[in-house]
């Protein structure tokens, strides 16, 4: 029997065979990887330094350990070239992999940002383990680190560095932090508070060359900031993995299309994670990968199994300004009803019936986490 083929080992990849393995321990199982086949927590690395973490200390198991652990053959450093669906198999180079069933787990792309400049090969960029490990060397003989976009991750890793010491400053085309997860009364929060710790914001700019400078990079924004650095971190967003999909013959949209049994338009090809967009919905964080995973996992093993996604809010790892958003769907009409109390923004969406439909807490408002999230329908009912 063709084994159940994994491609990837981040959330997605590893938490779909342990919820498969619950369920059928015979099965063969084999899960290929490009990168290492570590089991590490990916949000670790935006707050590792404050954790005490290293590149060698993130790691939960060796893929060694996984190989026992979900009882499969780990491929790791393997790329995966193709996938022919209509022969039930993947290439890697010139190898062919057969497969009983495929899922698709291998992720999203940093997007890259292409400024002028001798220097602009340096920017770096973090979505897995070995960049981190490249960061972190970077960062060694570092003072100053520019980082490119106030997202989650541009804002995580800002008020990472700064807590430990280093000069930061981020820029953003936006007018905020986190333009998309906050309303302006919850940004200007954030930014206020990153600011205290010693973080330099540059908004409504963009940066336009990167190059080699006295003993350094120095960064040339659009509206004519020149800022020195170190370090370069580009933090501006990922795309869904679906190049070799679409090569495939796969429908993808955003992201690779699946139903709510994750089933791509191939027979017996399945995705989830970040590379997967359910039922129009691109959510790329943990929890629905989680929820992603134990549906798929019970699917697999022969009971299929529909996903069901409650709310689930993500918490924003900014210690100096704690933030828990928890965003309307695309499209979702309503407005935002902001209450400003000392040391705190609470933000509701809501529609015209009153009813919830998505938040953001920043600062002391974020106790009120709970009581609000038993309020909020399900993403996926
Ligand atoms: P990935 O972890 O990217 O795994 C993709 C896998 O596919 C890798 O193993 C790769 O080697 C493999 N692969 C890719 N292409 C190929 C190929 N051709 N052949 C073989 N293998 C291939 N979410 C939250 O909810 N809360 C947080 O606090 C949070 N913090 C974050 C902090 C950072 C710095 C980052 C980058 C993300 C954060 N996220 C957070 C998002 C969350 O971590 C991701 O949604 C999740 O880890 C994605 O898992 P994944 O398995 O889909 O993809």
């Amino acid at each position: 029997m063709d084994p159940i083929v994994i491609i990837g080992s981040g959330l997605a990849g590893y938490n779909t065979a342990r919820e498969f393995r619950k369920l059928d321990k015979e099965t063969p199982l084999v899960i290929i990887t490009a990168h290492s086949g570590h089991f590490y927590s990916k949000p670790t690395l935006s707050n590792a330094l404050a954790q005490g973490k290293t590149p060698e200390t993130i790691p939960i198991s060796t893929p060694e350990q996984m190989r026992t652990q979900v009882n499969a053959e780990v491929r790791a450093r393997t790329h995966v070239t193709a996938i022919e669906p209509q022969h039930h198999r993947i290439r890697v180079g010139n190898e062919t992999v057969p497969y009983s069933k495929l899922v698709l787990a291998w992720g999203a792309d940093p997007i890259r940002l292409t400024p002028a400049g001798d220097a602009a090969d340096a920017v770096l960029s973090v979505n897995n383990l070995d960049d981190y490990a490249r960061f972190r060397a970077a960062l060694e003989s570092a003072k100053r680190v520019v980082i490119l976009g106030a997202g989650l991750i541009g804002c995580e890793f800002a008020n990472d560095l700064a807590a430990k010491g280093f000069k930061v400053n981020v820029v953003d085309l936006a007018a905020q932090p986190l333009p998309r997860l906050l309303p302006p009364a919850g940004g200007a929060l954030l930014a206020a508070k990153l600011s205290a710790l010693g973080i330099d914001w540059h908004f409504n700019t963009s940066v336009t060359r990167v190059d080699h400078g006295d003993g350094g990079l120095r960064v040339l924004l659009s509206d004519g900031t020149a800022l020195e650095a170190d370090v370069v971190l580009s933090a501006i967003g990922l795309r869904p993995h679906t190049a070799l999909a679409q090569a495939a013959g796969i429908t993808v949209n955003r992201g690779i299309a699946v139903d709510r049994q994750l089933a791509t338009s191939a027979p017996d090809v399945f995705a989830l994670g970040d590379c997967a967009e359910v039922d129009g919905l691109i959510l790329p964080f943990v929890m629905p990968i989680a929820h992603a995973a134990r549906a798929l996992g019970a699917t697999l093993a022969g009971t299929p199994t529909p996903l069901r996604y409650p709310a689930m809010p993500v918490l924003v790892k900014t210690p100096a300004c704690p933030t828990i958003v928890a965003p309307p769907l695309n499209g979702a009409a309503g407005e935002w009803q902001i209450t400003e109390t000392d040391g705190g923004v609470k933000a509701l969406y809501v529609d015209g019936d009153n009813q919830l439909l998505g938040f953001a807490l920043s600062g002391s408002a974020t106790a009120e986490r709970a009581a609000l999230v038993a309020r909020l329908p399900a993403v996926l009912p």
